[in-house]
């Protein structure tokens, strides 16, 4: 049995063809995918930066769908039960992965990063990877459980007390989705800095209490830019996350900082960069990083159901699995005019 895939095949190419439909062996289960979202990452890959994957591969790893077989020992499966994905495999034996964190496992990978991913009709993926949707949780939005069970990760690592004080730097999609789940663990103020106007519209629509665009100052003088916005006083924060990942967002997530504040780091630099590490000491900030966080998705799920998160104001773009490729080319030539979008089969 064949099936239609897309591949990413060298730089910034991506290439439609056949393939050979493969069996759910023991504990698998073969997943008609229905819902991809296309994410930074993917356009990272296939510029080749990020380090890792190898071409041809099959990119996308929000996914969302239905079963469609069920190997032996997948226990608890149906066909036609709706999923997601998490894409996070661990070995499964050693002492992260037996703790529950095997994104801590040594031999970790993803699929759709590492792995081949879900820019095909069908996968297989392990059964334990996969999580119920709630009637209530479209297929589309359900390919945003992987970003926001990363949020919620982080979100895990602050202590947020009601009537926090919280900024979050950095406008794409974790962003803002940073900015409601501030809200919704209590926090009474969030500011929200970004670059685009239209992205701090939708931030304010979504909880944000301020927005500031840094990029109508000088971006480099990032204090004075955020000096003039005279809603924002600095040194006052509890909390800043950074979701940009940039010297400059990180300088300016210690500078809103109160003294005893949290830090969390987010977003990936992608090389080094400088911080300054005596404010950190002398402010006692504590600083976290976070990436994934497997003990999370059956809790995004519920917050996504009971509207705790929103997800459908990010989706900017549906493009038909066809259509992948011009999905891809919107991404990469328009992205202020894409937040997420959402490539779905017929
Ligand atoms: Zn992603
Ligand atoms: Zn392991």
């Amino acid at each position: 049995m064949q099936k239609k895939i897309w591949q990413w095949t060298g730089l910034n190419e991506v290439t439609s063809s056949a393939a050979e439909r493969g069996e759910p062996g023991a504990g698998e289960a073969e997943i008609r995918i229905v819902s991809i979202g296309i994410c930074g990452t993917d356009l990272h890959i296939m510029s080749g930066h990020a380090g890792f994957g190898e071409p041809p591969l099959p990119l996308g790893h929000e996914l969302a769908g239905v079963v469609e077989r069920i190997g032996p020992g997948a226990d608890g499966w149906q066909p036609g039960d709706r999923v997601c994905i998490d894409p996070l495999i661990g070995c499964g034996v050693c002492r992260e992965c037996l703790a529950g964190n095997k994104h801590r496992c040594a031999q970790s990978g993803e699929i759709g990063l590492h792995y081949p991913g879900g820019w095909q009709e069908y996968l297989v993926v392990p059964a334990a990877n996969l999580y119920l949707l709630p009637d209530a949780v479209g297929f589309e939005e359900a390919t945003q459980a992987e970003t926001l069970h990363c949020c919620l990760g982080g979100i895990d690592k602050l202590n947020i007390r009601l009537g926090s004080h919280a900024a979050v730097i950095g406008d794409g999609p974790t962003g803002l989705y940073y900015v409601q789940l501030l809200k919704a663990a209590g926090a009474s103020k969030v500011t929200l800095f970004g670059m685009r106007d239209g992205r701090l519209e939708l931030g304010r629509r979504l909880g944000a209490d301020v927005t500031v665009n840094l990029r109508s100052s000088d971006t480099i003088a990032v204090t004075d830019a955020v000096a003039s916005a005279d809603a924002i006083a600095m040194e006052t924060q509890d909390i800043a996350i950074d979701a940009a990942g940039n010297e400059a967002s990180l300088k300016l997530g210690i500078k809103l900082l109160k003294r005893g504040g949290q830090l969390l780091l987010f977003g990936l630099p992608g090389h080094p960069i400088l911080a300054d590490i005596q404010t950190v000491v002398l402010k006692e900030l504590t600083l976290a990083g976070s990436t994934n966080a497997p003990q999370v998705w059956p809790r995004v799920l519920e917050l996504m159901a009971s509207g705790g998160v929103q997800v459908k104001p990010l989706i900017t773009q549906h493009y038909p699995f066809e259509a992948l490729d011009q999905a891809i080319a919107f991404a990469r030539n328009e992205p202020d005019e894409a937040i997420k979008i959402i490539v779905s089969h017929s």
